[in-house]
């Protein structure tokens, strides 16, 4: 399917439809993730103000990352992540350990009281495994 990037407004062809940017957008986005996880594993005391500074990453963008697994804090880092159910400091992700294996519960729970909107629940559960995928196909790059 065809959609407009989210950042350029480029029209591109989307055919999984589950990115909200075009292919050079990511990969430009991809470059400056690299960059800030280099520069935050060297200073893990930098603040959002320092990357926006240095990067011109915002709060929104560095957020997503962390949501998203693909960037990680450490516990005395000056950027902060809450977990979106308790509201506990987590490292990356939504939410934190207690409140990520409850709602695994429920989402087996839910999944096998509706069978046929299965897809719904595996969906969410497909993105979070990619995004771990990812993570550790980064790792792999550095070496
Ligand atoms: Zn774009
Ligand atoms: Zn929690």
């Amino acid at each position: 399917m065809f959609k407009q990037c989210k950042t350029c407004n480029k029209v591109f062809d989307d055919y999984l439809n589950m990115y909200e940017s075009c292919p050079d957008c990511r990969k430009k986005e991809e470059e400056l993730l690299r960059e800030v996880k280099d520069y935050l594993w060297e200073h893990p005391g930098a603040t959002e103000a320092k990357l926006e500074e240095l990067f011109g990453t915002n709060h929104k963008q560095i957020i997503k990352w962390l949501r998203e697994g693909r960037l990680e804090i450490t516990p005395d880092s000056k950027i902060k992540l809450t977990c979106k159910r308790c509201g506990s400091m987590i490292l990356k992700g939504m939410y934190c350990d207690d409140c990520a294996s409850k709602i695994n519960t429920d989402l087996k729970n839910a999944e096998n009281s509706f069978k046929p909107e299965s897809h719904i629940t595996s969906m969410v559960i497909d993105k979070k495994h990619k995004a771990k995928m990812r993570f550790v196909s980064n790792d792999d790059e550095k070496k």
